[in-house]
């Protein structure tokens, strides 16, 4: 199972919208390089993974948990370029879209992806910068460990070489910042890749990185080096994980520098919020609806909360806790809740085959069967 924190990998730094750099970088999110394609290749091997090498299992997760975090990152980074990209004039005072005489969304006939604003409402689509749907055959999934490490080294190396290229597109900040993190934790990816290779008895010599460049002459590039990034891997993982058996010591670069694991990025990124858009009716919340949704917010205010710290990892039945959600809690037949439900920051205790009403102003447990 997954959690989530409402965070960003690395930050996203305004600058003008631009929706010629927000469709080159699609092709970074779903084309056949992208980050949605290395996301689902190694979620794929992961789940696949057969035999008691964990260790490798536990490496490409590790990746796969993080490439999530570069689709969200890569996709609001879109979403940010072509927000308010039909108001914006260079030279004029901008801001309002249709200003001047035109209507709303006229600009956008002649931009990247008429889609950007047609199907979507300035955000971000499931494509490559060619406008091709993403494709679920771009995944490789062998089955034979040597053979996917192969071609998940071949997949980052071709995501850098294409992000570099990308870079060299546009010297918008916004686009600039977002590759250039995608830029070295590639790198580290093809280290991982090549590390896990050499531990199973490659010696690369002198052929990584690829592409072999001093990536540091691109400025944002050069401030993460300084972070020390680059030779670091996360698990994100709760539980403990096997991956730094094969993700230390020397880098498979032959570089002088060490590679090591560590359980979570040292810092998160505020994600920014979307402004609403009237010219693309979204998200169309007319003044009813949003008296609708804050007497909802108010009305949950009011009543109990259903924490997240009580769901019990350990348990047997703990699968069906993390989606519990604002669902009635449920029990997991033993003794052990499974969400603990709380009320003015007190703990309602909850006991096996009990059943709780959240709608109650004052809940109350309910046996449903004998309880002790
Ligand atoms: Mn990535
Ligand atoms: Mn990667």
């Amino acid at each position: 199972m997954y959690f989530h924190t409402q965070q960003l990998i690395n930050e996203i730094v305004p600058d003008q919208p631009d929706p010629f750099a927000a469709n080159a970088l699609q092709e970074g999110l779903g084309g056949q390089f992208g980050e949605m394609r290395t996301m689902m290749q190694y979620l794929f091997q992961s789940v696949n993974f057969r035999g008691p090498a964990v260790q490798y299992k536990d490496l490409i997760h590790a990746v796969a948990v993080e490439e999530i975090s570069h689709v969200e990152l890569i996709a609001t980074t879109i979403a940010r370029l072509l927000d308010g990209a039909p108001g914006y004039q260079p030279n004029g005072d901008g801001g309002v879209p249709g200003a001047g005489g035109g209507t709303p969304l006229q600009s956008i006939l002649h931009t990247g992806n008429i889609h950007h604003f047609l199907v979507g409402a300035q955000g971000a689509l499931p494509v490559d910068a060619a406008g091709n749907p993403w494709s679920g055959s771009y995944v490789y999934n062998s089955g034979n460990l040597v053979l996917d490490l192969l071609y998940n080294l071949m997949l980052e190396a071709t995501g850098r070489t294409q992000k570099c290229r990308i870079y060299e597109m546009s010297d918008n900040k916004t686009l600039r910042v977002t590759v250039a993190y995608l830029i070295v934790r590639d790198e580290v990816h093809e280290k991982v890749f090549a590390k896990a290779l050499e531990s199973l008895g490659v010696d690369w010599g002198k052929t990584l990185p690829i592409p072999n460049f001093d990536a540091t002459k691109y400025p944002e590039v050069k401030a993460l080096y300084d972070t020390g990034i680059q030779n670091v891997q996360y698990t994100f993982r709760l539980d403990g994980s096997r991956a730094g058996e094969v993700f230390q010591g020397a880098s498979p670069f032959n570089d002088g520098t060490t590679i090591r694991m560590m359980d979570r990025p040292e810092q998160g990124f505020a994600i920014p919020q979307a402004p609403e858009r009237l010219e693309e009716f979204a998200p169309g919340l007319t003044p009813e609806l949003m008296e609708l949704a804050q007497a909802a917010a108010a009305m949950a205010a009011g009543g109990p909360r259903v924490s997240g710290s009580g769901v019990n990892l350990s348990g047997a039945a703990a699968g069906s806790a993390a989606s519990a959600g604002a669902a009635p809690p449920r029990t997991a037949g033993g003794t052990e809740p499974l969400v603990r439900v709380e009320k003015d920051g007190q703990e309602i205790p909850l006991k096996g085959g009990e059943k709780i009403d959240l709608t109650a102003d004052e809940p109350t447990a309910r046996p449903t069967s004998a309880s002790s």
